[in-house]
């Protein structure tokens, strides 16, 4: 039988759970946990990214600022706004939304941000914590996607697990954390990436499949296994003349022929993009009160 991963009520339950939490925190007399995102030009994917970020972190009664610059920002002025959030002791955790324009150099960028405020945990010390099993802000998109897995009680013990793509922010960093000692961990972990020979092969041994390509309907059902669990990451826009905007969101996944031989799969949207912003509340939250980082 096929069981949705349903990461729309999941993170909203998560966000109810936080919620309580801040209540807490607030009824205690501390620190009201604050958030600030920096949203650079007009991409209509990303501004959709950081409103929803924005209204999740009001949902939980955090703080949020938002900090809105045209495209044509230069990358010194990018830089100091940084350097102010970094300085700024009410603002617990940031984020800069990516992708960045091309003038601004997003490695010079992510290593400007304090890695005690790193919420989205790019920084290469957030990275290289996690890597070790230190604690770490764990990358938003992967640490939601464990959060998934842990919470349906998926066993990851001795699975193997077959990552597509290699990217920092997801594919790589899901691959360590998948192959750690940890309750959702302990897989046995094969990273595919476009120059994977025989991807199908790899894809049809896997247990558990995480799909992190950026190409619509790529994993077909000859691509997997009887009643593996598939996680689809992807966010791609399909042309739909029936849809008012044009298009529809749609994952890396063939839903429709895949969803009957897997035995959990996540439906895009609705999956892991819900997932991802719960993460990033809950590494806010850690930051605001020093959990990591003392
Ligand atoms: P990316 O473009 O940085 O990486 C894509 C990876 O796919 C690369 O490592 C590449 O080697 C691999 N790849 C490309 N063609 C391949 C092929 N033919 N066979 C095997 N591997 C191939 O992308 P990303 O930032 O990791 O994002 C991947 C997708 O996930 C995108 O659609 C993105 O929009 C989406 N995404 C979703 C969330 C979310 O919250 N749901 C978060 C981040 C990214």
């Amino acid at each position: 039988m096929t069981n949705i991963l349903d990461g729309k009520a999941l993170a909203e339950t998560i966000k109810k759970e936080i919620a309580e939490e801040v209540k807490k925190i607030k009824a205690a007399g501390g620190k009201t946990p604050h958030l600030a995102a920096v949203l650079i030009g007009d991409d209509a994917a990303s501004a959709s990214y950081v409103r929803n970020k924005v209204r999740s972190c009001e949902q939980c009664g955090f703080h949020s600022t938002l900090i809105k610059r045209e495209a044509d920002i230069s990358e010194v002025d990018l830089l100091n706004i940084i350097k102010g959030l970094n300085e700024n002791p009410d603002i617990d955790g940031f984020i800069v939304q990516l992708p960045l324009p091309n003038h601004i150099d997003e490695e010079k960028v992510t290593l400007a941000i304090a890695p005690e405020k790193d919420v989205d945990g790019f920084h290469p010390i957030n990275f290289g914590r996690m890597a070790q099993g230190m604690p770490a802000y764990l990358p938003a998109t992967p640490y939601g996607i464990v959060q998934m897995l842990d919470r349906y009680g998926i066993e990851t013990s001795g699975k193997h697990c077959v990552v597509i793509g290699r990217s920092n922010i997801v594919g790589t960093p899901m691959s360590i954390l998948l192959s750690r000692k940890a309750k959702v961990g302990n897989c046995t972990v094969t990273l595919t990436h476009s120059r994977t020979k025989d991807l199908p092969a790899e894809t049809r041994r896997a247990d558990i499949i995480i799909a992190a390509i950026g190409r619509a309907y790529f994993l077909t059902a000859d691509m997997v296994k009887e009643g593996a669990v598939v996680v689809d990451v992807g966010i791609n826009r399909v042309d739909d003349a029936s849809r008012k905007r044009g298009y529809r969101l749609v994952g890396d996944v063939d839903f429709e022929h895949v969803a009957p031989k897997s035995s959990y799969i996540t439906p895009v949207p609705g999956g892991v993009g819900p997932m991802t912003v719960t993460s990033l509340l809950m590494n806010t939250l850690k930051a605001s009160r020093k959990e990591i980082y003392s």
